[in-house]
């Protein structure tokens, strides 16, 4: 017991428990040891987040956007000086192997700070000249934004939201995840240590019904930034909007991996092994559907398996390790259920499909999965149409890029997708034929902070990333003088 920490909500520049003093447990994913315990906070901590960032809005928002980008500035090199931190917290509470910490989620956070901070600097708000008048668009703070956040990449999406909001003149209240809440008490810390005025930003530890909740209800938050499943997606979007506040949902994701038969597969084979089962394949971009032409079928599928069954699985402090535990018990559980569905509607399990083989008696409690790979399903079946979240990748063939876009688009879901090919222009065409919000054609994951970012269909609603997230977190006010 002597090495669970106790994290304690950040209102109104004060660390504070709960007011109703109940704790939520946190496990580590790895171990299941218990390693935290967080703040059960509920409406009325929910309450004095919100009055802190609403009184601290005014003093924040006067600040000129250039001074806002020092701070972020200033937000990221305390940041970075704590990368390592950052990176063993992140491991250690999601399960994810330390390397893709370090060069991911600390990374990333960070640069999340400097590429806004860079997009302050260059902000220009625009002119419109007609023959008679001029329009001159001015962007305002939209006031208290609340920013609800998952477990698989949690400072990562967290600092994705952070630095835009306060960059635009809002204040904050950050929701994290109850599974990974020990990197957002960090960004905390450092704000506390920045000196970063007092109620601008705030956190709230806590579950999604008790914390989350009456954060998206309250009537004094003006701007709800949600990234999580569908299905709460759906009910964020019911509490938000009847108080008609700013929305922006960042949904689940099925996403087709496509292998066209010019594609070099001895060239993309680590970056489809990357795109299946990266985090455990738990990043809402992963490729977990894989429909490749059926002349090359057999080639892909042995020399997929080939690497995919070498992958080590384990301890996720050692740098050798490429994936590492599920985020919880019942997460395992539930992508269990759905290799077990797999078997029941006719798929066959190539590799994969329980806990690995040999795990060391350090890591027996910890949630495994091995990756796990599945052919012989109807690309309409559950386990091919479903979001698993999980080291779990479905084959299927394609006759023609016809058949390879119907196969795609045979799902609810809308996020993302890669397409493989040595003809560029064919595959740029067939991107623009799938349903979703973003196609990586020879690459997967490559990311310019400046483009849209979100999905279509029952991935989300609105765009972040750039200029889109500049938007989403201002309101565009027009002034028209006339001459
Ligand atoms: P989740 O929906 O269970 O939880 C997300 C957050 O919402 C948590 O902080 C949770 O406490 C909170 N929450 C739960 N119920 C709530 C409610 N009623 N009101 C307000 N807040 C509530 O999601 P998760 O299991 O943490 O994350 C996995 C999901 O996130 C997957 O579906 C994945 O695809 C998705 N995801 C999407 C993106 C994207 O950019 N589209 C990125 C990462 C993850």
């Amino acid at each position: 017991m002597s090495d669970v920490v106790e994290l304690s909500n950040y209102i109104n520049g004060e660390w504070r428990s709960a007011i109703c003093e109940h704790w939520i447990e946190d496990y580590s994913p790895a171990n299941g040891s218990l390693i935290a315990q967080i703040p059960c906070s509920s409406s009325e901590d929910v309450d004095e987040a919100v009055l802190a960032a609403s009184e601290a809005i005014e003093d924040w928002a006067n600040l000129t956007i250039a001074e806002r980008a020092d701070w972020l500035e200033k937000i990221a090199d305390a940041l970075e000086s704590r990368a390592e931190e950052v990176a063993q917290l992140e491991s250690l509470d999601t399960g994810k192997p330390i390397t893709l910490a370090r060069s991911v989620d600390a990374a990333r956070s960070v640069a999340n700070f400097r590429f806004f901070a860079e997009q302050g600097r260059e902000f220009e708000s625009e002119i419109f000249e007609m023959s008679d008048a001029t329009n001159r668009v001015v962007y305002k703070p939209v006031g208290v934004t609340g920013l609800i956040t998952p477990w698989n990449l949690p400072l990562y999406l967290l600092s994705w939201k952070v630095a835009p909001a306060l960059l635009m003149g809002n204040t904050v209240v950050a929701k994290p995840s109850e599974m990974t809440p020990m990197t957002a008490s960090l960004l905390a810390e450092v704000m506390e240590d920045v000196e970063l005025p007092i109620g601008v930003f705030n956190l709230v530890h806590g579950n999604g019904l008790d914390a989350g909740a009456p954060l998206t209800s309250h009537p004094d938050v003006n701007l709800i930034s949600f990234t999580g499943g569908t299905a709460t997606g759906r009910e964020v979007a019911k509490s938000a909007s009847s108080g008609f506040k700013k929305l922006s949902l960042e949904l689940g994701g099925k996403n087709a991996t496509i292998i066209r038969a010019d594609a070099d597969l001895d060239e993309m084979m680590p970056s489809i092994v990357r795109a299946s089962f990266l985090n455990q394949g738990q990043v809402c971009l992963c490729g977990s559907r894989i429909l490749i032409h059926e002349s090359i079928y057999d080639s892909f599928v042995k020399g997929f398996l080939e690497v995919v069954s070498d992958m080590i699985v384990g301890d996720p402090s050692d740098d050798q390790t490429e994936l590492g535990a599920l985020i919880s018990a019942d997460h395992r559980d539930k992508v269990m259920s759905y290799i077990e569905l797999a078997e029941e509607e006719g798929g066959d399990i190539l590799c994969g499909g329980g806990a690995p083989v040999g795990i060391p008696q350090a890591f027996e409690n910890g949630y495994w999965v091995s990756p796990t790979v599945i052919d012989g399903l109807a690309p309409d079946s559950r386990c091919a149409t479903e979001e698993i979240f999980g080291p779990v990748v479905t084959l299927h063939p394609f006759s023609d890029d016809d058949e390879a876009v119907e196969i795609a688009n045979m799902t609810d879901y809308g996020l993302a997708g890669s397409i493989w090919t040595q003809d560029v222009d064919a595959g740029g065409l067939m991107a623009e034929r799938i349903e979703s919000g973003m196609v990586w054609v020879n690459c997967w994951l490559h990311r310019d902070l400046r483009v849209p970012f979100g999905g279509v269909k029952n991935s989300g609603v609105g765009r972040e990333g750039g200029r889109w997230s500049l938007g989403f977190f201002s309101e565009a006010i027009n002034i028209c003088i006339k001459h």
